[in-house]
Order: C-alpha cells, then sequence, then structure tokens
C-alpha cells in the first residue's frame, strides 16, 4: 500500500473517496485499476511461524478467498471510506450479509431476540421470522410509527434493534434517531439495512451501529452482479455488554479461545473493526458466502459512480412522481417527497435531500385488471421484480411477488389489487413518462 493511501484515513467527500480510498496502485505493476485476483489460495511463503500468525489472526496476511481476497478487500476499504464506516465486510449477496451481521450478534444462548421493523424486504423477513426461529432466534415486532413499542420489546437478550431506512416495497421510513436514542440508553446496538438508499441515506451520521447493503442494487448499478456489504460504524461499545454480548469479551471457542477486542489490536489492515474480524473469521469460514472476486470487481466500477447515478435515481424518481400525481388515472402515489406529519418529518431527517427522496415509488390504477393493463401496454420500461437497475423497473405486486400473500395481510402491509412499484432508472424523465402516459392511456 502507497504513502498516499496511508495518509487518507478519513474521506469528507464520498465522491473522491469511491475514486481513491483503499487501493492506491497494483504493487507488482502499478496498474491504477483494482485487478481481479481471480484465485483460490496463497502461497505460504517464508517463515512458518509468521505463517501461524496470520493463520491466529497476529498479522495481517492472506490464507483463502473464502476469508480474504485483495480485490475483495480493496471493495471494502473503499466501501467503508464512501460509506464514513469504520470498516466493511463484503459477501456474496444482500441476504448473506443480513444473515452474517445479525448471527454475528448471537450469543449462541436460548433467549437472544432481535426487535424488528415488520416493513421488511420479504426474504429477511422470511430469515428473521423463520430461518433464525428455527436456531433459538426470536425476532419482536415493532412499528415504525411507534418508536417506544420497540423499546417496550427490549429484554436483557436483544441483539439489535433491526430496520430499513425506508422499507421495500411499500416506503415505510424508520424512526432511526429514536432507535439510536433507545439503543444507546438500553445498551442495544441498531442495524439498518440501507440497500434501497446509499449515500442518500447516511446511517453512519445519523447514529447506527452497522449497516447491511445488498449492493446487487444501486452499489453495482447495472443488474449486473450480486453482492452484499456489512458496514461496521464503531460505536457499540460490546465490551461494556458482557452479558448480552458474551463472545465480544470472553474467548471465542469457534476460534481457539480468541479474545476479538486484543486481536483486533495485533493486526493492521483487519485492525479496524473487532465486531467484523468475527464474522470474517468465524461466520463467513464457517458459512462460505464469500463474494466471488470477479463480483467485487464489478461492484467496484459500480461504487465509483454510486453518487453521481444516485442522484439522476433521484432526480428522475422526482419528476415521475410529479407526473403521475396530476395523472388523471392515477388515484395516489406513495413517494416520501409526498409524505405528510410524521412520515414526512422521519424522511426529512433520513434523506440528504441534496440527492432527494431516493428512487422508489408506488402508485395506484384502481383495481387488478387496470395493473395489469398498465403492465401490458409498457414497451421502454423493464417489467421486472428488482430494485437499483440502471433501466426503469415496474411490476405490478398483486400478479408477481405478492400473488401467494393473504388478500388482507397484503392490505394492511399497503399493498392494494391495483398497486404499481416503479424503481426508476436512469433514461431520460421524459421517455420514462412518455411509455408510462402511454400504458396509463390503455386503462379505461
Ligand atoms: N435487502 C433489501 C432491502 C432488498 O431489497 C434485497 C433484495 O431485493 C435484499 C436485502 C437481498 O439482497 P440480495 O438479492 O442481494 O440477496
Amino acid at each position: 500500500m502507497s504513502k498516499k493511501f496511508d495518509k487518507s484515513e478519513h474521506w469528507a467527500h464520498p465522491a473522491t473517496a469511491a475514486l481513491h480510498a483503499g487501493f492506491r496502485n497494483d504493487p507488482s505493476t502499478k496498474a491504477v485499476c483494482v485487478p481481479i485476483y481471480q484465485n483460490t489460495a496463497y502461497e505460504l511463503e517464508g517463515d512458518l511461524s509468521k505463517i501461524a500468525n496470520v493463520y491466529n489472526v497476529k498479522e495481517d496476511g492472506y490464507t483463502y478467498t473464502r476469508i480474504i481476497n485483495p480485490t475483495t478487500r480493496a471493495l471494502e476499504r473503499r466501501f467503508a471510506a464512501v460509506d464514513n464506516a469504520t470498516d466493511s465486510l463484503a459477501v456474496a449477496s444482500g441476504q448473506a450479509a443480513t444473515f452474517i451481521a445479525l448471527a454475528n450478534l448471537c450469543s449462541g444462548r436460548p433467549g437472544d431476540n432481535i426487535v424488528a421493523s415488520p416493513f421488511l424486504y420479504g426474504n429477511s423477513w422470511n430469515l428473521l421470522h423463520n430461518t433464525f426461529r428455527r436456531f433459538g432466534i426470536e425476532t419482536r415486532t415493532a412499528e415504525n410509527s411507534d418508536p417506544a413499542a420497540f423499546e417496550r420489546q427490549i429484554d436483557d437478550r436483544t441483539i439489535c434493534l433491526f430496520g430499513e431506512c425506508i422499507s421495500n416495497p411499500i416506503l415505510n421510513p424508520l424512526p432511526l434517531r429514536s432507535l439510536v436514542e433507545i439503543g444507546r440508553r438500553r445498551g442495544v446496538p441498531v442495524v439498518v439495512d440501507n440497500t434501497t438508499t446509499p449515500l442518500v441515506c447516511r446511517p453512519a451520521k445519523l447514529g447506527a451501529d452497522m449497516a447491511t447493503y445488498s449492493a446487487t442494487k444501486y452499489v453495482c448499478g447495472h443488474g449486473t452482479t450480486l453482492g452484499g456489504i456489512i458496514s461496521d460504524y464503531g460505536s457499540f461499545p460490546f465490551q461494556q455488554h458482557p452479558e448480552s454480548f458474551p463472545l465480544f469479551s470472553n474467548p471465542d471457542e469457534a476460534h481457539g479461545g480468541i479474545l476479538w477486542h486484543e486481536a483486533v489490536r495485533e493486526v493492521q489492515d483487519l485492525g479496524k473493526s473487532a465486531t467484523l474480524l468475527k464474522a470474517r473469521m468465524t461466520w463467513l469460514r464457517d458459512v462460505g458466502a464469500c463474494a466471488s472476486p470477479f463480483n467485487s470487481f464489478q461492484l467496484l466500477q459500480g461504487l465509483e459512480t454510486l453518487h453521481l447515478r444516485m442522484r439522476q435515481h433521484c432526480a428522475n424518481a422526482q419528476t415521475v412522481a410529479e407526473m403521475l400525481r396530476n395523472h388523471p388515472k392515477v388515484a395516489k402515489v406513495t413517494y416520501p417527497l409526498f409524505f405528510t406529519g410524521q412520515k414526512k418529518e422521519l424522511a426529512d431527517d433520513l434523506f440528504d435531500r441534496s440527492y432527494g427522496y431516493g428512487a422508489m415509488l408506488m402508485f395506484e390504477v384502481g383495481d387488478a385488471r387496470n395493473g395489469r393493463t398498465l403492465i401490458e401496454n409498457i414497451d421502454l420500461l423493464y417489467h421486472v421484480s428488482n430494485v437499483g437497475d440502471a433501466r426503469t423497473l415496474i411490476t405490478h405486486p398483486v400478479s408477481t411477488t405478492h400473488t401467494t400473500v393473504p388478500r388482507d395481510k397484503r392490505i394492511a402491509a399497503g399493498i392494494t389489487d391495483g398497486t404499481i412499484r416503479l424503481c426508476v432508472g436512469l433514461e431520460h424523465a421524459d421517455d420514462i413518462i412518455g411509455d408510462l402516459e402511454k400504458a396509463l392511456s390503455a386503462i379505461h
């Protein structure tokens, strides 16, 4: 690592960090872009006691790509700088990020529980309410509109408060500052999923302790690559809570009785976050959901322009939302800019308005038949149930993602028969509007 990088420990501007942080040039060729180290293992050269030190987390070094890889490590360092994090850990997908981030906080004793918003991406909901439950980790639910409900659910075995900054798909804002205040007071870390609003929402500045990202979405930005990232903002004092988080204070048998808070001081590159060091050396090692080096390379390309793309995604979304709001065939538009009351206050607090209000929105076209007619008459937009592609994506949840959800549950969650979800892309806004207007005119 060159001196220039070492000096830039703190990156004030994401635009600069996204291009320069974490990697200056390849030490052997001086190539300026991060090379793809598409390999699994590393030659264990030289003094065997030094090699043992690498395995025992007493020295930095590369052992096996499931644990660490130079391309992926460059992505992690760069993403951490962009996200104001102490360190980041890249994994195979957004789901792997949520799984590892939360599992890493468990004590392994019966009674561990998570207090979560009910407004979660469907597979995160499944992970918490089905898979974790089968492992003995309970998830308790508290509504975003009532932060005190989160506090009421906390007990001495609560391992975190969890929610999405703005929920996918129904756009419910998290009362993040209130949760941070409760978490600080009750000794519980706050973990957020910031997949749909990277840079638009800055969890570190709002006091969150950790964030998870499906980098598959906006970080990649082009719908080509799966990836997940966990950021640790270094704010939660795990060691002050040894009863709730014994594995952060006591010897961890999962790695030869290591003390993570001591190990983190012995290494340099991996010495920024004891939490992520533990996640890497135990959970990533055992679960095996590592990022592929090629995917890390793709995500590095996306990260370089994330700040530009997010601004344009938000600007286009606002223009499209305003057109829809004034369209006679649209009964309602759900877009954070148009929220009122408490929801608007939360959205204004969550978002850096120099970017805008995100790129996801929902609108209502009456009934299921109208919803299907709209989708059948779209030409330019893609009928795809994904988020964060450069192209505009449209779905009719009742005909796709929510077909199996009972009607009463779906309606209670804000998805009616005529709800359309839109993830606004980077085409010219006039063209997105033109396609939507044409499709809307087919509804009678
Ligand atoms: N979190 C949110 C908010 C998501 O929207 C998604 C995927 O859509 C995920 C997590 C899971 O990400 P991945 O598909 O990369 O596993």
